[in-house]
């Protein structure tokens, strides 16, 4: 079909999401319905998801991204673009967000498809900033000397903003040093071994881009802002505290407490999609690091915000999520 559609869809929050492969597809089917929920079918049950896209299990890298780009490019325009993976672990975040280097997820592809865009269209000054957050602190992933936790703080009075004490910005002048930056802060990215996965991220990662237009083009002024986030894994707290336990595992407080903070945030997330969603006149922001730090991006106003929701077929008659 026609390309981007997603851009068209009505509000400015869209939840999307991805089945991962491995199950046959017809197990699952979909039927999207006229308000914008979809209806799955998973061995006989029904359950009702409200989302705005299905992207089905053959769908390839390119193919979400395509559907993805228009939205994306709109930060060149001073939109607030913000990209969340969301899902529990194994369902296809990392994969959907980063991608293995032969098949580029979302973020490599949208960097690349905007300093294509910004070559042709005229002069950005990029700035580009990462941030890891664990156990609900804040550490800046490219800060020179060793991670230090960052103060968050409500910015000047009447303008609105969240202020990070300490964070560094960084002036990215072209996609090869984005891509060096990118991977200096994934390295530095904090994981934990779980019994659910050795490998899972057990932190949210935020990649923050800033793209000023220069005075002298088009637009002069405007400022668009990128986010691209992969979340932790949403297992719930008391299974990913309820096998370490069973384990004997030493560091069961740590764990358990890990879990804890991780679901606060997500919840948080969860939260404040409902409240904008349902327009409620108290959306709770302030209830979580994750979502203190992308109000602008979520809030009202020139902002798209995609929430990318991964499963794997198997769970999902069983997953839960912002709706
Ligand atoms: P998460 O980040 O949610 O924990 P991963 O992205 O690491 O999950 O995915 C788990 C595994 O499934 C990885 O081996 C990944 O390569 C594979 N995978 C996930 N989604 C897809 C997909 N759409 N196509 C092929 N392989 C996938
Ligand atoms: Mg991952």
């Amino acid at each position: 079909g026609c390309p981007g559609r997603i851009l068209e869809l009505k509000g400015n929050i869209r939840v999307l999401c991805r089945l991962r492969p491995g199950t046959p597809s017809s197990l699952v089917s979909s039927e999207p319905g006229l308000d914008g929920s979809v209806t799955t079918c998973y061995r006989g049950h029904r359950r009702r998801f409200r989302l705005d896209w299905v992207f089905p299990p053959d769908a390839s890298q390119e193919e979400v991204f395509r559907e993805l780009e228009p939205a994306v490019l709109s930060c060149l325009r001073g939109y607030s673009v913000c990209i969340f993976t969301y899902g529990q672990t194994g369902t296809g975040k990392t994969y959907s967000m980063e991608g293995p280097p032969e098949d580029p997820g979302i973020a490599p592809r949208a960097l690349q498809s905007l300093f294509r865009e910004m070559r042709t269209g005229g002069q950005h000054q990029v700035t580009l900033s990462m941030v890891e957050i664990y156990n609900e602190a804040v550490r800046d992933l490219l800060a020179p000397g060793p991670p230090e936790r960052l103060a968050v703080r409500q910015g000047p009075a009447g303008q609105g903003g969240i202020q990070v004490a300490g964070l560094t910005y960084w002036d990215v002048p072209n996609l090869e040093t984005l891509h060096q930056m990118l991977s200096l802060g994934r390295s530095n990215r904090a994981t934990a071994a779980t019994a659910m996965n050795q490998h899972s991220s057990r932190s949210h990662a935020l990649v923050t881009l800033t793209l000023q237009a220069a005075s002298s083009t088009r637009g002069s002024g405007t400022t668009g802002t990128l986010h691209l986030v992969d979340l932790a894994g949403s297992e719930r707290a008391w299974k990913a505290g309820g096998v370490c336990r069973a384990r004997g595992d030493p560091d069961d407080a740590q764990r358990l407490r890990e879990a804890r903070t991780i679901n606060r945030s997500l919840l948080a997330l969860g939260g404040v999609m409902t409240a904008l969603r349902s327009r409620r006149a108290h959306v709770p922001f302030r209830d979580s690091q994750l979502t203190r730090l992308l109000q602008p991006a979520l809030g009202p106003g020139a902002t798209a915000v995609l929430l990318l929701q991964c499963f794997s077929p198997l769970d999902f008659h069983s997953a839960r999520g912002p709706r």
